[in-house]
């Protein structure tokens, strides 16, 4: 569905991806991890076409998409769902929602749509007058991965949403993406809580530095010495398999 072929993206001298490739296949769910800096927005913004691509390619569904207009790329079928949630604080939870269809004719549908949304985020719909400026974080998060699916995206990319939140927020958030994925939705997530991303996703990849320097399946990356090292506090994989790390 999506192939990020031998990217390079640059901030001036900065090379944020070198030759950085990765695939979500059609309803995939699919994470990337890294540490802070690694580059994850950067891969994020250059699918979604807020980041230009210096060499390589991205193709979506077959069309090469690098180099078109971030509003185009949303009207192909990809939402992006951004760090830094981007809501506008004197707008309402319900006047988000209807932004988020702008790219879709369908009317009707849309409204159904946003009933919909409010069913699935029933803490937001208790506050679909509210601004949202006044929102807590997490509900604020909801908004966005909710203004986010209002494109109907076949894929959704989000980056780090469980940023800033709760614990006990963060275990209200994980089985939402996850019913999302399971309506049909392709999912490309972004987090520095690599345990989360990693018991719900199917794939993952790990960045360092903009590189990818590992690839698997969830568990696969899980039991990686090194990842279970750097990204998830445990001391060895052993301790993971023998149950003796919580
Ligand atoms: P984080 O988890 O902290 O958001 P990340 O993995 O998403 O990190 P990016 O935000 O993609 O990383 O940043 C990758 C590299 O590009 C970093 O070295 C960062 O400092 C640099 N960078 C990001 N945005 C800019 C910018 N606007 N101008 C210059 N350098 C930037």
């Amino acid at each position: 569905m999506l192939a990020v072929e031998g990217i390079h993206c640059r901030y001036g001298r900065i090379n944020a991806l070198r030759d950085a490739s990765l695939t979500v296949g059609q309803g995939e769910f699919v994470c990337l991890i890294g540490a802070n800096g690694a580059g994850k927005s950067t891969m994020l913004r250059a699918i979604s076409g807020l980041m230009p691509v210096a060499e390589g390619a991205i193709t979506f569904e077959g069309k090469r998409i690098d180099g078109r207009k971030a509003s185009a790329i949303v009207g192909l079928g990809i939402a992006h769902c951004p760090e830094e949630r981007k809501l506008w604080p004197q707008l309402t939870v319900a006047e988000h929602l209807d932004l988020g269809a702008f790219t879709r004719r369908d009317s009707a549908d849309a409204a159904r749509d946003r009933d919909r949304m409010l069913e699935i985020f029933p803490r937001i719909a208790e506050r679909r007058d509210q601004l949202a400026g006044t929102l807590s974080g997490g509900e604020q998060q909801m908004v966005a991965i909710a203004r986010a699916l209002m494109s109907r995206p076949r894929l959704l990319m989000m980056d780090e949403p469980s940023l800033g939140l709760a614990p006990v927020i963060i275990d209200q958030l994980a089985p939402v993406i996850s019913d999302i994925h399971a309506s049909g939705t392709a999912i490309l997530l972004v987090e520095q809580n690599a345990a989360m991303a990693l018991a719900i996703a199917d794939r993952a990849y790990v960045l360092e530095t903009g590189t990818i320097v590992r690839a698997g399946t969830a568990g696969e990356i899980r039991r990686d010495p090194k990842v279970a090292e750097a990204y998830l506090g445990l001391a060895a994989p052993e301790d993971e398999e023998t149950g003796a790390v919580p």
